[in-house]
Order: structure tokens, then C-alpha cells, then sequence
């Protein structure tokens, strides 16, 4: 077998494409000036700013006025969680979040309930990673402010029934935030009509620079800003812009709207390939999340008896870049609390491998995965006492 370069961890991050390098080059030379000069120097680099939000608001069915930049994903789920939680603490301390959730939003909840005194409640979710829109709506209370359901979740790629959440939202008189960041530029997503009032996004997910995101706030919702200084983003989000990280943004939301369609069509036959040939040809095998309601280009996996970390080593030496449990976990002895929440046993969750498709990847790729990995876990599960045992026991 031929050893090839397989990139799938699109899901922790992506090339930039070609044409959001070429936007974004000028920015760092030419046209070097800071938006808020009033000489040319500035004035020639302001209408950019307008041109990227209109790209992004697009994307999503937004206005332009509704979004503003930040550093990032994280920042974008900070400071929709907190910026609502100190705005609105008069009206209560009640946060309802998930136990899915990335770190950006469960680590800002467990902040606010240490350090501030607000209450979080953290959903369950089903073998799926699906909340229950009932015990979302029970868990509503006189004092809640704000619910934080994730749209998509980055290890498993379950899509969470937003639209649903949205109106129980509505009309409990509640705040909805939503990490959209693996869902932007991979399912169709309009604001107006799932009823979102705060949404977190970030570029580098989706061909566009490391270091920048925005969140989209409705018009109305008000929220207390988190970086306090000069003017900028309407005096909500202090800071120069990052003009270049704004303009490629800007530039790889437009490439990931014209594309989406063609996008969700390319990546849902290749995950359907991959994980119809991992089911097929390796035994003992289990898929985590979703079959109906999951990201096109997820694939999640459980291999009984082996760990991933030696997996994802072994396909390593294959030319194989996957991920085992979220980047943020890896190096720790614990299990994905993703996993955890799914109600997967300890042992299981640690033979777990995410393999998440992009726009390079190709029938070709998968076919040299579905080659390459049904030998690796049978050779690592030849190492396993506990599978000897179980393969013994089959052929009695
Ligand atoms: C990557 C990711 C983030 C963080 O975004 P950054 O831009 O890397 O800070 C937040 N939420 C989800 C679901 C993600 O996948």
C-alpha cells in the first residue's frame, strides 16, 4: 500500500483556501492603516470591515449590523454567556447549558457559578447527544436568563434541535445563545427562523485564519461587553481591528455560502462511505452520535479493546491526522465528557477516534483509510488480554 498524506481532523482545524490568503495579504502591508484614522491611510481600509460583516451576516441570514468581530470562537461563546449573565443579573442567575458543550462555554458557565453566583444547569443528552426539549422546558425557571445549546457538537456531530430550543426559548421570555462553530459552512443556518438571539463563530473552522470569529447578537439583545477600551464594533468589542483576520473571514464565509450546498452533498457521501466500511470491516466497533442528525463530514468511532491515543499514533505513522476525545482533553487520562454524557463506559470511550472530512479529501483518502485501519486495530487489539480472551471464547 502506498503511504498517502490524509488529513481528517478538519474539525480542529483547516487549511486556509487560496482565495482567503490572496484577500487577506494587502491587509498586512499595503493597506496597513487602522480603521479608525481619520487620514486615507485609514479611511481606505474601513470599508472592508462593512464588506466582511456583510459576508458573514449572509452566511447566516443575519444584518450586517448584528456582527461583530472578535479573537475568535472562544471569545465569541464568552462573551455571549457572560456578557448576558452580567446584563441580566437583576433578572435572575439561572443558565441552562449542556454537559456537551466545548470548554469555551462550559468552562465560562463554571466561572460564573463559582465566582459570581449564578446557577448552571447542565442538560443530559441521549445515546445520541440529543437534549430532551422536556426536560429543557422543566428545567425553565421564574429566574432563568439565558440557554446555551450547542447547534453542532465538534466531537461527535450531533445537531442539536436548535429550531425547537429557539421557540421554547421565545416563549419562556429566555435569552438562546448557540455555539455555531462547527455548524457554520456545514449546515444551512438562518437565524430569523430558528429563532437564535446569540450565535459564536470562528474562521479557522471553516478555511478562513486562526485568531478570529464574531457573534451575532439579534438587534435588542443587550449584553455587557467583555473587552473594555477604544470604539471599536460599535463600542462593544474593544480593540483595532484585526483587519486581515476580518477580511479573510469575511471572504471564507462567502466561498462556504456559495458552496454549501455542494459542501454538505461532497462530505455526506464520503462520511457515508467511511463509516459504512469501518462498520464493515471491523468487528467490535461502535458509532458514536447521530446517524440522522449529524454533521456531513463526522465520523466518530469506538473501537472496543484498544486505546486511542496508540491508534491515533499508529495512524500517525500511517500518514493519518485524526483526533481522539476534543484537543483540549488529549493528554489527560480522562475520558471525552462527550463520551461520558452518551453514556458510554470509561473503557469504551477510550478507544475512541474522531476522523472529521474536508474540501481535500477524496473517495481516495477514505479508501486508504478503510485499507490502513481495520490492520491497525486488529494489531493492536493482538496486544489487548482482554480481546485474546473474548476472540478465544468466539471460536470455542
Ligand atoms: C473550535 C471550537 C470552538 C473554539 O473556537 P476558536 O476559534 O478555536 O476559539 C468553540 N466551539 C466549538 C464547537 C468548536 O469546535
Amino acid at each position: 500500500m502506498e503511504k498517502r498524506r490524509v488529513y481528517m481532523d478538519y474539525a480542529a482545524t483547516t487549511p486556509m483556501k487560496k482565495e482567503v490568503l490572496d484577500a487577506m495579504l494587502p491587509y498586512y502591508n499595503d493597506l496597513f492603516g487602522n480603521a479608525s484614522s481619520v487620514h486615507a491611510f485609514g479611511r481606505e481600509v474601513k470599508g472592508c470591515l462593512d464588506e466582511a460583516r456583510d459576508q458573514v451576516a449572509k452566511l447566516i441570514n443575519a444584518q450586517s449590523s448584528e456582527i461583530y468581530f472578535t479573537g475568535g470562537g472562544s471569545e465569541a461563546d464568552n462573551w455571549a454567556i457572560k456578557g448576558v449573565a452580567f446584563a441580566n443579573k437583576e433578572k435572575g442567575n439561572h443558565i441552562i447549558t449542556t454537559k456537551i458543550e466545548h470548554h469555551a462555554v462550559l468552562h465560562t458557565c463554571e466561572y460564573l457559578e463559582k465566582h459570581h453566583g449564578f446557577e448552571i444547569t447542565y442538560l443530559d443528552v441521549d445515546s445520541e447527544g440529543r437534549i430532551d426539549l422536556e426536560e429543557l422546558k422543566n428545567s425553565i425557571t421564574d429566574k432563568t436568563i439565558l440557554i446555551s445549546v450547542m447547534f453542532a457538537n465538534n466531537e461527535i456531530g450531533t445537531v442539536e434541535p436548535i429550531k425547537e430550543i429557539g421557540q421554547i426559548a421565545k416563549e419562556r421570555g429566555v435569552l438562546f445563545h448557540t455555539d455555531g462553530v462547527q455548524a457554520i459552512g456545514n449546515v444551512h443556518i438562518d437565524v430569523k427562523d430558528l429563532g437564535v438571539d446569540l450565535m459564536a463563530m470562528s474562521a479557522h473552522k471553516i478555511y478562513g485564519p486562526k485568531g478570529v470569529g464574531a457573534l451575532y447578537i439579534r438587534k435588542g439583545v443587550k449584553l455587557h461587553s467583555i473587552v473594555h477600551g477604544g470604539a471599536q464594533e460599535k463600542r462593544r468589542r474593544a480593540g483595532t481591528e484585526n483587519m486581515a483576520g476580518i477580511v479573510g473571514f469575511g471572504k471564507a464565509a462567502e466561498i462556504a455560502r456559495v458552496n454549501l450546498n455542494e459542501n454538505i452533498k461532497r462530505l455526506t457521501e464520503l462520511k457515508e462511505r467511511l463509516i459504512n466500511g469501518v462498520l464493515e470491516k471491523i468487528p467490535y466497533t461502535r458509532v458514536n452520535g447521530s446517524l440522522d442528525h449529524r454533521l456531513p463530514g463526522n465520523t466518530s468511532f469506538c473501537f472496543e479493546f484498544i486505546e486511542g491515543e496508540s491508534l491515533l499514533l499508529s495512524l500517525d505513522m500511517m500518514g493519518i491526522a485524526g483526533s481522539s476525545g476534543s484537543a483540549c482533553t488529549s493528554g489527560s487520562l480522562d475520558p471525552s465528557h462527550v463520551l461520558m454524557a452518551i453514556g458510554l463506559k470509561h473503557e469504551i470511550a477510550h478507544g475512541s477516534l474522531r476522523l472529521s472530512l474536508g474540501y481535500k479529501n477524496t473517495e481516495e483518502d477514505v479508501d486508504y483509510v478503510l485499507e490502513a485501519l481495520p490492520k491497525i486495530v486488529d494489531r493492536l487489539r493482538q496486544m489487548s488480554p482482554l480481546y485474546e480472551k473474548v476472540a478465544k471464547g468466539g471460536n470455542e
